[in-house]
Order: C-alpha cells, then structure tokens, then sequence
C-alpha cells in the first residue's frame, strides 16, 4: 500500500515522498486511518517496525498550527527516545509552517523548557517525569490537549512511570484522544486501557512476518570460556556496530575491561552513568566510533540505533521477551539481521522457552570453526574513528557542512575522507573524525572558526 491510498495532506505528502517512505508498513496501514478519524487506539508490533510515524503523520495532519498551544503530547520511556520521536516528528512536519516541536525530558536542565512553553508550541514529547515537574510548575497546559500517545507504554510502566502518567492523564481533557503503544500487553497495560482509553480499536501486528529477516544463532560454551568466544564470534563476523547483552551491571564492568583489553572497541553503558556521559558514549556509538557497546537490559533501554550489525546475548535473558527485544534491534529496515547467543550447557530450558516463544530453532553452528581468540589474524576490532564535540548545535544555527566547511574547506586542511558522521544536537554537536588525524582536527578547530566564531572542543573519549 502507497501512502497516496491515505487521507493526507499534500505538505505531509511530499515530505513522505522526499524522506522515500514508498510503502506504508503494517502498523501504518492500520492505525492511521482510525487516527485520522480521532478514535483511541491500542497498538502492537515490533521495534522499527514504523509506529512513531504511526502516530506522528495523523498528530500533524490534526493540528492547528495557528494555535500555538500544546494540543499533541507524545510520552516516551527514556531521553533518548523522546529526542528521537521529536525529531521524527519535526522530519515528516518539516513542511508544516512554524511547526514547534518540544522535548520535555528529564536529565538537563528545566529552565529551557519552561522557557520554550512559554513561547508556545504544538507538540511535546517527554519522559513522565519531566512532565509531571512541568505540570505542577502550571508552565504546561494540558486542559487543550487534542491527543495523548503513550509510546512503548509497557516499557514506561516497567520503568515506574505509572503514577506519573496517570496523574498526567488525569489533568488532560476527557474528549481527548488516547492512543497507547506497547511491545507487550501485560495485564498492567489491559488495566490502563480500560481505564484512560473510549471504545479503543485494537491492533495487533504478529511478529512472523519480521523474525525471519533475523538470522539467529547460538553458540554454547563453559561459562569460564565466554569472554574467549565472545572474542572469537567478534572476529568471525566483525561487526561494524553491534549491542552485547549481559544480564548484571558487574559483567558488563568485567567485559568491557577485557575486550578493551584484547584491542576491541568498546564501552561499558550501565544504569548509573551520569545522563551527559552515558549521552556521549551513546554519540560515540551512533558514529562508530565505539563498535561494541556491553550493556545491561535496563542500560539498554531507550537505545535506539539504526543499522546495527548484530546484536549478542553474552547471557541468555531469563524470558523471551527480553530476548525478542534485544534482538528487534538488529535487522531494520528491510535488511538481515544477526543474532548471536552464547549459552552454557545449563541453558537448555531458557533456550527451549526461547525457541518455543519465538517459533524458531536457533542456529547451532560449530565453535571450532571460528577464529582464535588472540588476534593472529588481520582481523581489527579498533574503530578508525574518534569523536569530537563542538559546543553549538541546531539552537544555535549549527549544520553538518559547517563543520565539514571548517576541517576540510583552507584553514583546515583535512580530506573529506578523514571526517565522519556529524550529528547536530540542541546545544552541542558531534564530529567523527579519523583516528590518525584526531589531534590535528582538534587543534585545527580549536585554533579556528566556526560560522566565524570560536567554540569550544573536545575530544570524546
Ligand atoms: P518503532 O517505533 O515501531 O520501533 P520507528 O517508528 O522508530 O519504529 O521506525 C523505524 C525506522 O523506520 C525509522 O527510521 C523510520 O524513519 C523508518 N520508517 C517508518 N515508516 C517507514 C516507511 N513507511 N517506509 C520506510 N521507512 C519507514
Ligand atoms: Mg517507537
């Protein structure tokens, strides 16, 4: 199906058309027309397989964008998702005129935020937390709220939100329109529904149809050999980008000392990170810069990154659910994607629960048949890059071609070949730039200017 086939409006048209979104997925197909109509709605389908827009396209297709008041609030688990759901938003509004799109997450400071709604908006998108601050300051006006998307609700709950999004709930409008997202349907997410939802459609998108773009495998070793194997699988398939799941914050602490140690390019992302470190090694990550991030189930919520190569359960998780989250993370966008598990000789039942849950037979191949694990190969698991951070960023006018201008235009000097992913922020924006060169850029940009002004730089690492 084209999204021609949907009542939408030419300017989100075009965007659709411009961004190459050819066919409406799934999901898509089946919510946005019960959105348009401004029915509440319960939704299920696996990670990526297209929801923000889901929700997005009809939010932007409803406002009125005379009215600069907050009539969309889009509630998300993490930071990290907020700012990914806005920015989707902004994308596919982009030719909405004076379009204001907000992010009310916790984790940064809360003046900005109270400052902006002053200005007015139409759509906010944050944690609960944050929200529920902003609300009792009376500087976010919920009684004109159109609509309510509560996005990966199952996760939200999971994290504790539950009495600030029902108190966020209890201050909106009863003609609203309440539409809840979730990976699963816990008897936690049914009492919600029931309670905050009128007459909701439901829609459910089986997994089938996606599990099979996921190549799955499975190793089984001694739990004294897993660092050994995990090296070995590494060197096998080489990921460029990959998430290793472990089950406890003191494993992946010991992992990522170890592979740092045998050359490997990681990092460890546990819970208590501060939120502007864990920021950085998410923007390392997301530029390569780091290939292999360890993480916990509760670190690794809210990571939400394109194209990654493969996903390895180092421990098996205790569910299938969990698993087919972590897995989800792999395989986007219509490419294969690899999942690798380790388990030990007394993972039997998990593996059975896993394999019956999921509907398939993992992939067994042989440990000898991979690498050693000490680097006699040519095989790098470095990454050729570095990260630089600039103190400016889209508040401030800040574009990718700036930056490029500035390494690689005269003052600089740099091969554009030397300069990698450039990623705006608000207030900071990221650089990758070749490992050999790091010191040269770095002392380039910080001797020179920037959209004529000098900034402040560093080196991530
Ligand atoms: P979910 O919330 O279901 O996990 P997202 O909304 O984050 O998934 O979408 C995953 C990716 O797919 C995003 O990069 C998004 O831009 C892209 N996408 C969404 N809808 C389409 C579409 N119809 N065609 C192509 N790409 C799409
Ligand atoms: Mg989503």
């Amino acid at each position: 199906m084209d999204f021609s086939a949907l009542a939408l409006s030419p300017p989100l048209l075009q965007v659709l058309q411009e961004m190459e979104f050819q066919t409406v997925t799934p999901i898509q197909a089946q919510t946005i027309p019960v959105l348009l109509q401004g029915r509440d709605l319960t939704g299920q389908a696996k990670t990526g397989s297209g929801k923000t827009a889901a929700f997005a396209l009809p939010i932007l297709q409803r406002l009125q964008l005379q009215r600069r008041q907050i009539q969309a609030l889009v509630l998300c688990p993490t930071r990290e998702l907020c700012a990914q759901v806005a920015g989707e938003i902004r994308r596919l509004g982009r030719r909405l005129p004076g379009l204001q799109v907000l992010v009310l997450a916790g984790g940064q400071p809360i003046r900005p935020q109270v400052n902006a709604l002053e200005k007015g908006a139409h759509v906010a998108v944050g944690t609960p937390g944050r929200v529920m601050d902003l609300l009792q300051r009376e500087v976010l006006e919920t009684k004109q709220l159109a609509t309510v998307v509560l996005d990966e609700a199952d996760r939200m709950l999971d994290m504790g939100f539950r009495e600030d999004m029902e108190r966020i709930l209890g201050t909106t409008p009863p003609t609203r329109q309440t539409v809840l997202f979730s990976a699963t349907f816990p008897p936690d997410i049914e009492a919600m529904s029931r309670r905050f939802q009128k007459d909701p459609v439901r829609v459910t998108v089986v997994e089938t149809e996606a599990v099979p773009d996921i190549r799955q495998l499975c190793y089984v070793s001694e739990p004294e050999q897993k660092p050994a194997l995990l090296l070995r699988i590494l060197r096998q398939y080489q990921p460029g980008s990959a998430i290793v799941f472990c089950n406890q914050k003191a494993t992946v602490v010991e992992l990522t000392r170890e592979l740092v140690g045998a050359g490997v390019s990681a990092e460890g992302l546990q819970g208590d990170l501060e939120q502007s470190e864990r920021d950085r090694v998410m923007a390392r990550f997301r530029n390569q810069s780091i290939r292999i991030l360890i993480a916990t189930d509760v670190a690794g919520r809210g990571i939400d990154v394109e194209a990654l190569d493969a996903v390895i359960n180092y421990d098996l998780p205790f569910q299938p659910e969990p698993y087919v989250h972590r897995i989800g993370r792999t395989g986007r966008a219509g490419r294969t994607g690899l999942a690798i598990s380790i388990a030990t000789p007394r993972d039997d039942r998990k593996l059975e629960t896993i394999e019956q849950a999921t509907g398939v037979k993992l992939e067994r191949p042989s440990v000898e048949a991979l690498p050693p694990a000490d680097s006699t190969s040519q095989v790098s698991l470095d990454s050729p890059w570095e990260t630089l951070v600039i103190s400016a960023g889209r508040k401030d006018k800040m574009r990718p071609g700036d930056i490029l201008g500035a390494l690689t235009g005269e003052a600089g000097g740099l091969n554009a070949s030397d300069v990698g992913k450039i990623e705006i922020q608000d207030r900071l924006a990221y650089v990758a730039v070749s490992k050999r060169i790091v010191r040269v850029a770095l002392q380039r940009l910080r001797d020179g200017r920037i959209k004529g002004r000098k900034h402040w730089i560093d080196w991530v690492r």
